[in-house]
């Protein structure tokens, strides 16, 4: 049994402190945040690794899990469906997640108000001391902090998250709320439109209680909208008393006067029923799209796992996969070869350079979004095109074409 430290909370650590603690080690979570996470993620695209990870963490999967949905729809600016393509999948929340890693792990393991500050490493341990003045010790220290890790500022300050020149609205609209036509349209599907450089996306999700009844879910959306570093982003990114969040603004922060103006864009130039879903969510927010590529996610007794070591565009929608198997593939690694740098070095060996195809398998995706239609040359058959390859790629399992070295296309 050995001592291990994950910092981090959220999908990506507990994954890691679930499946650690069960194979016997003396596991502690230290996290920044003070109180529950909830309320920070949306929906989540499962895939079957996704529910294999939870297995490995101890959680039983089944139904419960999330919303099925069958088929994916693109619709036009006028309501009508562009194009359809079945695809079955299960669609879940980040809460849904949370609440399943946090509940299975014990409390008294998982310290709140940790905030990490510094990190360092001998030949036998790694050494952590928080901003609260606290310290503590173990054999292996796994980093999950997320896209601005402070443990990845220390180990590797020259790994900076980029923007992506756009930013993503995001949002839940109880399904009671919506017209039929919605309701019938779009709500049961994994929908899509497409206007130029842009690209809103949704899918059902439970609604309170992860209650996945039919009139008690939510529709969960993803609109990506072009937004210029300097200048449209500060804006976004600056509440309505003029305070400026340069990384990250939170949820209820949001300007009125954002959310009024991008709803009003909605109507223009959006399908109905999106512009509905947008009109009758409460409280919208936004996230900059940002990437994160590591060249080197091992250093001696401290590993990057989650979004510390790679951020991918959410298009791919493997954020929580990706964290869930590189938490599979540590432990396993540490089961082979102990507590030790060399347990570290093996799961580098395996997961660096799928991580960095997971990052530019996502750009190339986010890059597909941002040139079509920008000329100005949308025909409707170059329309119908865009939205048959949108819908056969985005947030598709894509375990298979990472294995044979696939994930984004050789002609590129
Ligand atoms: C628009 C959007 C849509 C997405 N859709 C999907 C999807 O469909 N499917 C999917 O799989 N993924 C999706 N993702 C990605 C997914 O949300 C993340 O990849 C996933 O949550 C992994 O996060 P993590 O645990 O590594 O980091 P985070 O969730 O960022 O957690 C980091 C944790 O570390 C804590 N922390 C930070 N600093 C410190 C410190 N100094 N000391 C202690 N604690 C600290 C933070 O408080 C936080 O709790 C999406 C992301 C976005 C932005």
């Amino acid at each position: 049994m050995a001592k291990i430290l994950v910092i981090g909370g959220s999908l990506g650590g507990l994954f890691a402190a679930n499946i650690l603690l069960r194979q016997g080690h003396d596991v502690t979570l230290l996290e920044k945040a003070i109180g529950s996470l909830d309320g920070r993620g949306a929906g989540i695209v499962t895939h079957d690794a996704l529910a294999d990870a939870l297995r490995e963490a101890g959680i039983a999967v089944d139904d419960s899990l999330g919303v099925a949905v069958s088929k994916r729809v693109t619709l036009g600016a006028d309501g009508e469906s562009l194009g359809e393509m079945p695809l079955s999948q299960i669609l879940t929340s980040w809460s849904r997640l949370y609440h399943l890693l946090k509940e299975n792990f014990p409390s008294e393991r998982y310290l709140q108000g940790k905030n990490v500050k510094t990190v360092s490493q001998d030949a036998s341990s790694v050494q952590v001391t928080c901003e609260d003045g606290s310290s503590y010790e173990a054999e292996l220290l796994i980093a999950s902090d997320g896209i601005r890790s402070a443990v990845r500022a220390q180990v590797a300050p020259e790994i900076q998250p980029e923007y992506a020149g756009y930013i993503a609205w995001r949002g839940v609209c109880d399904e009671s709320h919506l017209s039929n036509y919605t309701l019938d349209t779009l709500f049961n599907y994994f929908g899509f439109c497409l206007p130029n450089g842009e690209q809103m996306l949704g899918y059902p999700v439970a609604g309170s209680g992860n209650d996945t009844r039919p009139g008690k879910r939510r529709y969960n959306f993803v609109w990506y909208r072009p937004a210029s570093e300097d200048g449209e982003l500060v804006k976004l990114l600056t509440d309505a008393d003029g305070h400026y969040y340069p990384t990250g603004i939170p949820p209820l922060k949001v300007s009125w006067k954002h959310i009024a103006e991008m709803r009003k864009v909605a109507r223009d130039i959006l399908a109905p029923q999106y512009a509905e879903i947008l009109e009758k969510t409460a409280s919208p927010f936004l996230q900059a799209i940002y990437d994160v590529r590591s060249d080197q996610i091992v250093f001696g007794r401290i590993a990057l796992m989650g979004d510390a070591a790679f951020v991918g565009r959410p298009h791919v929608g493997m954020g929580v996969t990706k964290a869930g198997d590189e938490a599979i593939v540590i432990a396993r690694h540490i089961a082979q070869f102990g507590a030790t740098p060399a347990a570290l070095d093996a799961y580098s060996n395996e997961r660096l350079t799928l991580g960095q195809q997971v990052v530019a398998r996502a750009q190339y995706l986010g890059r597909y979004m941002q040139a079509q239609g920008s000329k100005g040359t949308r025909d409707s058959n170059s329309l119908r095109r865009n939205a048959d390859t949108v819908m056969a790629e985005t947030a598709i399992d894509i375990s298979t074409l990472l294995v044979e070295g696939k994930a984004v296309p050789e002609s590129l």
